[in-house]
């Protein structure tokens, strides 16, 4: 793990390199039973070179909170390591250059469950789209079980949503067997 993450630091396989100020390849257990992965870097992520360090970040500590788990005992990450300038999506060929160090954090952690968060993440890893209707079902990816889960900058921008995130938050805690 240690290795991908100098790896992803140094990385300049795409044009996001010339752009970020940090890399973010990601932090927490190694050993994780749940990993979570979001869409990529914003400005915070970009100045602390951490993952969810900002307002969706806070949101997403107190989910896990929540189910009594500390961001220490996941794995959380992102589907492209660098941010994209003023925060556009990411592009098909920056995400098609970045996976494989996803892949390989996957294989390395072995998670019992993968938290998708929004649709970038999960169009991504199982090419579906419509998060509001697929959150919270089961899929599965090369022989683990995903969960498609709402961004946490959903529940900010839509605080009533943020009931059936616990919820969604709650199956991935029993799934994992936390
Ligand atoms: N949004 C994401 O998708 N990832 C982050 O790390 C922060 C915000």
């Amino acid at each position: 793990m240690e290795d991908i993450g100098s790896e992803v630091r140094s990385c300049t396989l795409c044009t996001l390199s010339d752009s970020r100020t940090n890399p973010v390849p990601g932090e927490g257990d190694p050993d994780a039973d749940i990993m979570l992965i979001g869409e990529g870097p914003g400005k915070n992520e970009d100045e602390q070179g951490r993952p969810f360090v900002g307002r969706a970040g806070e949101l997403l500590t107190e989910l896990l909170r929540n189910i009594g788990l500390s961001r220490e005992r996941v794995f959380i990450t992102n589907v492209v390591k660098c941010r994209p300038p003023n925060n556009r999506d990411p592009k098909k060929e920056e995400i098609k250059k970045c996976q494989p160090y996803l892949n390989r954090q996957i294989e390395a952690i072995q998670p019992e469950v993968i938290g998708t968060l929004g649709n970038h993440a999960t169009e991504t890893l199982i090419g579906e789209k419509g998060i509001s209707k697929i959150h919270g079902k089961e899929f599965d990816y090369e022989g683990r079980i995903l969960i498609p889960l709402y961004h946490p900058a959903a529940g900010l921008y839509n605080p009533n949503l943020k009931p059936t995130m616990e919820k969604d938050f709650n199956k991935l805690k029993d799934i994992s067997g936390k």
